[in-house]
């Protein structure tokens, strides 16, 4: 079964990871968010394309999810004696990541191409792709003002009230070479469980503009039992006047969406759900749990009418 897997950063990357343990690499492609991706100490960073990246590189610390294993703290340390910024933590061995992919940059060499020769130094052999080449910005419109999306997501803590979101860029920038093939030979296209706001809509809006393809969509709650695992789409739902579930998840993309994946906790919320609905269990510890959740989807994909 050939799949296009759409991610964020850490629940994405778990369940992208799930998907790569299964599907041969010729099966499976992930494009991942970039409206994330901001310039900080002169570096380019692209948060999500490295959460996925090491996650499925097997580099990741799995103790927060994104960044480095046995990383080291040397350099932001320093930079902060120095009176410079501290407060986007970058690990030694994730520094080293920002300077080669800026000095890329600089050279002209695209995203793409970049993720591409770091994932084969990496020995991640499943295709990842950033969602566009061209910047598109994500700015959280909040009580506060308009603030991008780090700055709201890390430097703020999220406090700032959400009113809405805007995606700079978004209307003039193309899908990644690549992305619309894997679309167009793909049996379906799983929406991993990342943030439907800030995560997963960019990347929508830069796939398809207009219209949604005939391909079935499946997407994977990112909230359980009302809440998130991590990071703030609860928080996000509640304050734009929409009760955080699993149902308004699924009423989130009811537009397009062919079925969706809900936790066990929610089980009876799912009786309310339209569409073929899988109730299983979502929380994803272990490398096992994101194998089994990944092996449970494609099934039931394949069981759909
Ligand atoms: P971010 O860019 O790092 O915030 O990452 P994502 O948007 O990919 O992921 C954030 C979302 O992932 C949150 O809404 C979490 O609730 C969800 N999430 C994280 N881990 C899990 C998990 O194990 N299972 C499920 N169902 N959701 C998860």
């Amino acid at each position: 079964m050939k799949i296009v897997a759409l991610a964020g950063g850490v629940g994405g990357a778990k369940l992208a990871h799930g998907l790569a343990q299964i599907l041969p690499p010729e099966d499976l492609t992930i494009i991942v968010n970039t409206g994330d991706d901001f310039e900080h100490l002169g570096l380019y960073i692209s948060p999500d394309l490295d959460t996925v990246c090491y996650t499925l590189a097997g580099l990741a610390n799995p103790d927060t999810g994104w960044g480095r294993v046995n990383e080291t703290w040397n350099a932001i340390a320093n930079i902060e004696k120095l009176g410079g910024p501290n407060w986007f933590r970058l690990g030694d061995q994730d520094i080293a990541t920002h300077i080669e992919r800026t000095r890329r940059l600089k050279e002209g060499q695209s995203l793409s191409q970049i993720t591409r020769d770091f994932c084969k130094a990496w020995g991640v052999r499943h295709t990842v792709l950033p969602m566009s080449d061209q910047p598109v910005r994500t700015i959280v419109e909040t009580d506060e003002g308009d603030l991008p999306f780090q700055e709201y997501f890390v430097h703020r803590r999220c406090q700032p009230r959400v009113k809405g979101f805007r995606f700079d860029g978004v209307d003039s920038a193309e899908p990644t070479a690549g992305a619309r093939e894997a679309i167009q030979s793909a049996d379906a296209i799983i929406i991993c469980p990342s943030n439907p706001w800030v995560s997963i809509d960019p990347i929508l809006r830069v796939l398809f503009p207009n219209s949604y393809p005939l391909t079935p969509i499946i997407a994977i709650s990112p909230i359980i039992g009302g809440q998130t695992v991590k990071g703030p789409a609860a928080k996000m739902f509640a304050e734009l006047g929409i009760n955080p579930s699993a149902l308004a998840v699924a009423e989130h993309y009811e537009n397009f969406l062919t079925g969706i994946v809900v936790d066990s906790v929610d089980s009876e919320l799912a009786k309310q759900i339209r569409i073929p609905t899988l109730v299983t269990d979502t929380l994803m510890k272990s490398n096992a749990d994101r194998a089994r959740l990944a092996q449970e989807t494609l099934h039931f994909i394949g069981n759909l009418p």
